[in-house]
């Protein structure tokens, strides 16, 4: 269904007055699906007014206007509204009553043109107002639904939240949303979305969000469709477009985590994993522990931070940590090898850096991290430079450890 609305206001077209309610009444209508295809802003003026309410029911199922409800000579909405649809005013005594009291509980009289507001259109509902006097309006007239709401937002609000989406979403087709989630590893979110944004802005349904952490993006579609196989084909549609483009760096398609998906893929297998960390201090081991049920496949893990640790218990030959470094290629690999045999686990995950903000050598500044992989056919090693905080960097660290076991597996 579209909708239009019409801001009711000769100040909204002066220079003082902006129209907000709109903006508002805009937010609500698109979460419910609804689309706004046109607004207006139409001076106090009947014919000009009749007019515009005319034209947006030619074009819209959904036509909302705001302000002029008023009791004076220059709120004519009412009046503009009855003679669109062809309807009569009806007075009634009950709102006048209700006027009367509100009036009455503030200490004051009601005068006679207050009564004005106690016209409603003939065969529509009236939508009580806590928070002033004129009553809002819902009119339905030939598979079309008009509303006349307060021009004051702290009366537009409430009545359009508790009066008008209830009766709203009982008119609207029922909708169903659906939800895929892509998460991806080893690219930023900007060069993600430069990658991906020409495809999923192409769509308005299902409307995408790119959310980043760490070394970790998340893609989320959401469709809003009337059935769920029109969602599913939807975001199958995009979601199949947006796979192409990023291929093997999506690691899951159902929102699960890194270690979640190692987890499923090892204990399929019936193979197992270890670790040895340094900069990491155990966040590896704790992430894949994480996990419930994580000892099908979890053996172990070493946390090495000096040296001689390394060398004692993961038996990294000391004249190699001396020639090469401890945040190097060959100490990586032999760290995971040691925890591979020692352990005699299928793979062995090795991590050792600088997580800063000091330390470092001139060849592995503060931010640089190795990372290393033990598997049945061999070793192998990936060095990564991180210009960030020490957090992300260890966080960085153990992410891009157990993304490269994932794509090994
Ligand atoms: P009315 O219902 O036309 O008597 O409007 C009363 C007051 O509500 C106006 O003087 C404005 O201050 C405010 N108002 C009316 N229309 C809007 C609008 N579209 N957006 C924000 N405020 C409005
Ligand atoms: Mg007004």
């Amino acid at each position: 269904m579209n909708a239009e609305i019409i801001a009711v206001g000769s100040e909204l077209l002066t220079p003082r007055r902006l129209d907000t309610n709109s903006l508002y009444v805009t937010g609500k209508l698109n979460e419910l699906g609804v689309e706004l295809v046109a607004k207006m802003v139409i001076g106090d003026e009947v014919a000009r007014l009749t007019e515009a309410i005319r034209g947006a029911l030619s074009r819209s199922e959904i036509v909302i206007l705001s302000g002029g409800l008023g009791p004076t000579d220059d709120d004519v909405t009412r009046d503009a509204v009855a003679r669109a649809l062809g309807r009569a005013l009806i007075y009634h005594d009950d709102i006048c009553g209700e006027i009367e009291a509100r009036f009455k509980r503030m200490n004051r009289p009601m005068v006679e043109i207050n009564k004005r507001q106690a016209y409603v259109i003939d065969g529509a509902e009236w939508l009580p107002n806590p928070n002033g006097t004129a009553p809002g309006q819902w009119v339905e007239d030939k598979g079309r639904v008009v509303m006349l709401l307060p021009g004051p937002p702290n009366e537009l609000k409430p009545m359009f939240d508790n009066e008008c989406l209830p009766r709203l979403t009982r008119l609207l087709p029922p909708r169903i949303m659906r939800t895929l989630i892509l998460r991806v590893a080893g690219m930023g979110e900007s060069d993600l979305d430069q990658l991906i944004s020409p495809v999923y802005r192409e769509y308005k349904n299902p409307v995408t969000t790119v959310l980043a952490a760490p070394g970790d993006v998340q893609i989320h579609f959401r469709a809003l469709c009337a059935s769920a196989e029109e969602a599913d084909s939807l975001l199958a549609e995009v979601g199949g477009r947006v796979e192409k483009l990023l291929g093997d760096r999506i690691y899951s398609r159902n929102g699960d985590p890194l270690e979640t998906v190692i987890g499923e893929r090892l204990r399929a297998r019936g193979e197992t994993l270890s670790v040895a960390e340094s900069c990491t201090g155990g966040g590896l081991a704790g992430r894949i522990t994480d996990i419930a049920g994580s000892s099908d496949y979890f053996v172990g893990g070493f946390v090495v931070y000096t040296n001689r640790m390394k060398t004692e218990l993961l038996g990294v030959n000391e004249e190699l940590l001396a020639t090469h470094g401890a945040v190097s290629e060959p100490v990586a690999e032999a760290m995971a090898a040691g925890a591979r045999e020692r352990t005699g686990s299928t793979y062995a995950l090795s991590i050792t850096g600088f997580a800063g903000p000091a330390g470092g050598t001139e060849t592995a500044p503060a931010g640089t991290v190795v990372i290393g992989l033990a598997s049945p056919s061999g070793c192998r090693s990936r060095r990564f430079k991180f210009i960030v905080d020490r957090a992300r960097i260890r966080t960085l660290a153990a992410q891009n450890a157990l993304d490269m076991l994932r794509k090994s597996l």
